[in-house]
């Protein structure tokens, strides 16, 4: 009777809420087993913040549901925008080429992914190395008749394009058509005519991709190399940030259905914001604009590690606003050792035999997890469903119920929830790696052996201390100094 029940929840499809319908639609791939996603990367003018980074944690526990829990092979293509009005002019303020300029960030991105856990997509293209992309759809759009030129620019007529408004909503009377605007980030009450290709600016970057020379605007960017690099359309997934609604992803879907002719994007998935107190204005979103962003090497100077941000992101449901605060972040921490602790427990376990019961409650959770993960990748319920069962086995080791007989399996359910999840094995890669890289450790070990030559103790000793606060401890002995983890 049970095996009936278990075997109905198997046959549900993830359930995933489609912004462009409002509704929880069920999610299956367009062709085949392979799913075609788009996600707007980062715009690397400056270090992504930890609100950046709630929206990439989210889609990538996306992907992981989808290939882990639903068993689907994703193709995700992330850009970055390393071309667009923050980036230009950061990198004036710089005195720096834009390539270069957007280069550290792009490297400090793929540093900061990695320590949280987020999987490699399968590409991640710069929209610079895409312009004659970008070019190609223009020209579609202009064959198509949506666009017009003014002062050397080309823009986007969005009369020409009834259902433009379709995925923000918009209300048609407030739409200015004929007014144009020029800027690539602007508000919902200044829907226009938007920009394309904006002509040359003496001492900007420009290209002449068969089009008068100039660069591409924010928008035609992600239409463009989502088009070029998913193959067909529509693709089954698009995804970003909730302040892409507009006018990002309402001008990406004109520029891609003007051009092509075809549907864009099958399902669009937006993360609600990472928030922040402010003492005078209350709960704000976390943005540079806003000047109250920490990033990741804020995150470590305050003793925590990327696992324990990425547990804090899960906690909440990412359609729902996450108030992000140091006391919310020692909470997941000590839910993550509550974990550990637990799987150190299940490693010691006495001999004995398989329990039944215990197999039994591994199934349920099993089940249980992942109907939380269909339900709209609920997150918060599947870590409720991983806490429940933690405090179950621990009352059953308690009483002897649970021995080395059921201890693969129960490893095994864990892993399980943790390939959609990506904690457990980040903190196992946090583990293994020493806190300070391992040529400075040898740097430092080296320069403090050069300042007792020199009879430099306090120099010495300075060493010691920083790399202790910084979780290393040194050890001398006769044949040297050895360094080891706190
Ligand atoms: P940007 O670099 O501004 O293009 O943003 C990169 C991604 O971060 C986009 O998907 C944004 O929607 C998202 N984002 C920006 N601020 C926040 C925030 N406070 N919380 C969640 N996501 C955000
Ligand atoms: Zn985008």
């Amino acid at each position: 009777m049970s095996l009936t029940t278990n075997d109905e929840r198997l046959t549900t499809n993830l359930q995933l809420f489609n912004t462009l319908t409002r509704r929880e639609e069920e999610f299956t791939p367009h062709d085949g087993r392979t799913i075609r996603m788009y996600t707007c990367g980062l715009t690397v003018y400056a270090r992504g913040h930890i609100g950046n980074f709630r929206t990439f944690v989210a889609l990538d526990v996306l992907r992981r549901a989808l290939e882990y829990a639903e068993g689907y092979t994703v193709q995700q293509v992330r850009n970055y925008t390393d071309v667009d009005d923050r980036t230009i002019l950061e990198s004036a303020k710089a005195g720096k080429p834009l390539r270069e300029h957007t280069q550290q960030y792009i490297d400090l991105f793929e540093r900061d992914a990695r320590a949280l856990g987020l999987e490699p997509v399968e590409s991640a293209p710069r929209a610079t190395d895409h312009i004659p992309a970008m070019a190609g759809m223009i020209q579609a759009l202009e064959r198509n008749g949506h666009t017009y030129s003014s002062d050397g620019s080309i823009y986007f007529r969005i009369a020409t394009f009834p259902e433009y408004g379709k995925l923000a909503r918009l209300d048609h009377s407030g739409i200015k058509s004929g007014a144009r605007v020029d800027s690539d980030r602007y508000e919902k009450e200044d829907a226009r005519d938007f920009v394309l290709w904006k002509a040359m600016k003496p001492g900007e970057p420009h290209w002449e991709p068969g089009l008068p020379a100039g660069r591409p605007g924010w928008h035609i960017e992600c239409s463009a190399m989502a088009v070029e690099l998913l193959d067909h359309l529509p693709i089954d997934i698009h995804g970003g940030g909730i302040d892409l609604i507009f006018p990002h992803h309402e001008n990406e879907i004109a520029q891609a259905e003007g051009a092509t002719k075809q549907p864009f994007a099958r399902f669009w998935v937006h993360v609600e914001h990472l928030m922040i107190d402010d003492e005078d204005k209350g709960s704000e979103k976390m943005s540079k604009s806003l000047g109250n962003v920490y990033n990741l090497e804020d995150v470590v100077a305050s003793g925590f590690r990327g696992s324990t941000l990425r547990f804090l992101y899960l906690g909440t449901h990412y359609r729902k606003q996450l108030r992000f605060s140091w006391s919310a972040m020692a909470q997941a921490e000590e839910a993550i050792r509550r974990l550990t602790d637990f799987l150190a427990r299940v490693d010691a376990l006495p001999p004995g035999p398989a329990n039944a019961g215990i197999h039994g409650k591994l199934e349920e959770a099993a089940n249980a997890f992942r109907n939380a993960i269909r339900m709209d990748l609920n997150t918060a319920a599947a870590l409720g469903v991983m806490f429940d069962l933690v405090r179950a086995l621990n009352s059953a080791i308690d009483v002897g119920d649970l021995t080395q007989g059921d201890a693969a399996a129960v490893r095994r359910t864990f892993e399980d929830f943790d390939r959609v999840l990506g904690v457990l094995a980040l903190r196992r890669q946090e583990d293994a790696e020493p806190p300070v890289p391992i040529e400075e450790i040898e740097r430092l070990i080296a320069a403090r052996r050069a300042a007792r030559a020199a009879r430099n103790f306090a120099e010495a000793d300075r060493i010691r201390k920083d790399l202790d606060a910084r979780g290393i401890v040194l050890e001398d002995s006769a044949t040297g100094t050895r360094w080891k983890r706190k």
